[in-house]
């Protein structure tokens, strides 16, 4: 008969067992699988940690924030298992480089981080930096990875693990914008830049409901006849105390708090309340909205355009969506989907900011989009530049031949009009015609130019 110490032995080697198995999963839970090292969830909760000591023992704490440069060319040219085998490998070496105490972890996609308490800042970055620019043997190619950092510090920028990350990517953000390859740690700019930012946060969350957004329009032009025949409707603030505020302004900062969708259906509902009766009075043809690609990762955005455009007195017809092609990109099935949905409607599609990207072509003859618009830099040297015009000219060739029609964006001397006149573009835009102005000029404008007599007056 087993003894009661037999079951005593089996059922602690069992619970052994189980809290095994519970380590190997909660380890698993915490760590990459890419590179082993902790991921971005054990990342902010050791962090946390970290923070809770040091404010017992008054030690500092640095957080660096590592990001590869162009890591996504590198990706796309070689492809993801060389991307891959990259990241591994750096994340070997940051692995040999921290020292006992320090966390290493992978934030997501190129981006790692360090936690230390180190004190000598400027010679961790730089050993850092030409870490990451050793070159690097990848299925028999030499790759350079070059990456860049940012750095934030506890208790001196910052007292919360929320506040140190954000203040680590801002630095991060400036160390690439001035070219990567470089440190940059949080300082009292980055700080007035971040009030700053906090301040626009909250004066935009007012601002909309307020209807400080307002929609202007720029005309566009038939190239043939010089006829303005649409209008793309362009938002600006008119902030009370800062005056009026460009896009370039907030729509980045409502993109990334989620904001944009609220400030683009304000604006929709805005322009078609001023711009239908243009339309019903054959002033103009079409009126031209732009869409974040933020709304359009909304599976729900086509249909409730089409909802709300039913709601307005604009013709489905007279309505064009400028869509860009990172969106496209993004997510081609859902592009697809919001597409086809519009286009049965009658809704236009236009594919905006043609030429930044990959511009291809070839995507366009798989969705029906009937409308492209060549970007401002292409134009900007057209009928100067013997090869960006020659581009801009086998563009155009190529566009007519599959049947879409091309707007030229940012046309602002003559030469340029009559060189993409020559060459088949179809419409124009630009400050050679008009800048963008508030509702009550423009239609004062297309009255002038295009309103004969009032259509209604005349037929009586
Ligand atoms: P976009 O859609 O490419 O708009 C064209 C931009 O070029 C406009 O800038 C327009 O004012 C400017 N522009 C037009 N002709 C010329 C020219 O001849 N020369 C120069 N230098 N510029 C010209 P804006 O109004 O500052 O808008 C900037 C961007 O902000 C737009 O680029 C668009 O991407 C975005 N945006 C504007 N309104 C909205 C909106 O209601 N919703 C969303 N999601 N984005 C908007
Ligand atoms: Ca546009
Ligand atoms: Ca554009």
């Amino acid at each position: 008969m087993p003894q009661l110490a037999d079951h005593q032995t089996e059922f602690a080697a069992r619970v052994a067992e189980l809290e095994a198995e519970r380590e190997l999963t909660l380890r698993l839970a915490q760590t990459d699988s890419l590179t082993g090292l902790v991921n971005r969830g054990a990342f902010t909760s050791g962090l946390c940690e970290r923070l809770e000591a040091a404010r017992d023992s008054g030690a500092q704490v640095a957080l660096f924030i590592i990001d590869l440069d162009r890591f996504k060319n590198l990706n796309d040219t070689l492809g993801h298992h060389a991307g891959d085998q990259l990241l591994a490998e750096l994340g070997e070496r940051l692995r040999a480089e921290a020292r006992p105490g320090e966390l290493v972890a992978r934030l997501g996609g190129d981006e790692f981080a360090l936690i230390t308490n180190d004190t000598d800042i400027s010679g961790r970055a730089s050993r850092l930096i030409s870490m990451l620019t050793l070159p690097q043997t990848i299925y028999g190619r030499t790759v350079v990875p070059g990456g860049s950092i940012g750095v934030a510090l506890y208790p001196r920028d910052a007292q919360d693990a929320g506040d140190l990350q954000r203040f680590a990517d801002m630095a991060l953000y400036r160390a690439k914008a001035l070219g990567g390859r470089r440190c940059s740690v949080f300082d009292a700019d980055l700080r007035n830049e971040s009030l700053r930012r906090r301040n626009l946060e909250a004066e935009l969350r007012r601002a909309i409901p307020a209807g400080e957004i307002e929609p202007w329009f720029q005309p566009i032009i038939d190239s043939m006849t010089g006829r303005m025949v649409g209008v793309e409707v362009l938002a600006r603030w008119r902030h009370p105390d800062q005056g009026l505020l460009s896009p370039a302004a907030f729509v980045p900062m409502a993109e990334e708090l989620g904001l944009i969708k609220a400030i683009d259906e304000a604006i929709f509902e805005a322009a078609c309340a001023r711009a239908a009766p243009w339309v019903a009075d054959d002033l103009i043809e079409v009126v031209s909205c732009n869409v974040s690609p933020r709304d359009l990762l909304d599976p729900g955005f086509s249909r409730k355009l089409i909802q709300r455009l039913g709601q307005t007195a604009l013709p489905a017809t007279a309505l064009t969506v400028e869509i860009t092609e990172t969106f496209l990109l993004q997510d081609m099935a859902l592009a697809r989907r919001h597409i086809e949905r519009l286009a049965a409607k009658g809704v236009n599609v236009a594919l905006d900011d043609f030429g930044t990207g990959y511009s291809n072509l070839r995507s366009l003859m798989h969705l029906p989009i009937q409308t492209v618009k060549l970007d401002r830099s292409l134009i900007d040297d057209v009928g100067r530049d013997a090869r960006v015009s020659k581009l801009v000219a086998s563009m155009l060739h190529a566009a007519r031949s599959l049947g879409v029609r091309i707007i030229a964006e940012g046309v602002e001397h003559e030469a340029q009009a009559l060189f993409l006149r020559s060459a088949g573009c179809d419409r124009m835009q630009g400050y050679f015609f008009a800048r963008p102005m508030p509702a009550d000029e423009m239609e004062a404008m297309l009255r002038e130019a295009n309103g004969v007599t009032p259509k209604r007056a005349a037929v009586g």
